[in-house]
């Protein structure tokens, strides 16, 4: 046992840094995400396919261009463990990792190679003070340096504190985020296609909201990406 633990500190005293998804720790040259687990994520693939099932879920509430998630978020997953050190134990880092390994993959596929520019969904005010940071906004950074696009942050705003969400049904959740996106200065979007990114696709409700803001106040065309698919 003893032999055993020492072996363990050794570990990771030469391996200070494990995975955020398997909590293994990182061979040389790994960072943040090992090896095993890039391999065995749960990809969704949506970006090949234009009826996939997140556009679906959006079809007949806003009009957007397109809709993928880069993976399937399942619960006490890997991707659950990325998530969870992403948005709340400070590593900002990740988002901008799964960004630009999933920008790589969509600044080749249409209708995501025309986007002009990239918005995150910006976070209820009191969550970003108590996080620090908005997680959607280095997803969108990693995102900018594969695609060689722009970040419009504070592009479109979230201007009043919202009732809480949960005990609303699909219309009511809409309705309660509806006022709450604004874009304080149409001319920057007015005429693009922009791509609206996010952590996870759940409801749709925020998304919906967001993008409505966005196409109402002059965007030609929203598109829509985000890390994880919740299933
Ligand atoms: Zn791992």
């Amino acid at each position: 046992m003893l032999i055993k633990r020492y072996l363990k500190d050794l570990t990771s005293l030469f391996f200070p840094q494990t995975c955020v998804g398997c909590d293994k720790p990182l061979a040389y040259r790994e960072q943040i995400i090992c090896t095993d687990c890039w391999y065995h994520l749960p990809y969704t693939h949506a970006h090949k396919d234009p009826h996939n099932e997140g556009a679906r879920q959006l079809w007949g509430r806003v009009q957007l261009e397109a809709v993928a998630s880069y993976l399937y978020f399942l619960d006490s997953s890997r991707v659950q463990n990325i998530l969870h050190h992403f948005k709340y134990r400070n590593r900002p880092e990740i988002g901008t990792l799964l960004g630009s390994t999933y920008g790589e993959i969509l600044r080749a596929v249409e209708p995501f190679d025309q986007v002009d520019a990239i918005i995150p969904v910006p976070l209820h005010p009191a969550k970003l003070r108590k996080r620090g940071y908005n997680q959607s906004t280095f997803f969108a950074k990693g995102i900018s340096l594969s695609m060689q696009k722009r970040v419009l942050e504070d592009s479109v705003i979230r201007n009043k504190a919202s009732e809480s969400q949960t005990k609303k049904n699909r219309y009511e959740r809409y309705e309660n985020l509806l006022g709450t996106f604004a874009v304080p200065n149409p001319s920057l979007i007015a005429g693009k296609h922009l791509l609206l990114v996010d952590d996870v696709l759940t409801t749709g409700a925020t998304l919906e909201a967001c993008a409505t803001a966005l196409l109402t106040s002059g965007a030609q065309a929203v598109s829509v990406a985000t890390i994880a698919k919740a299933l």
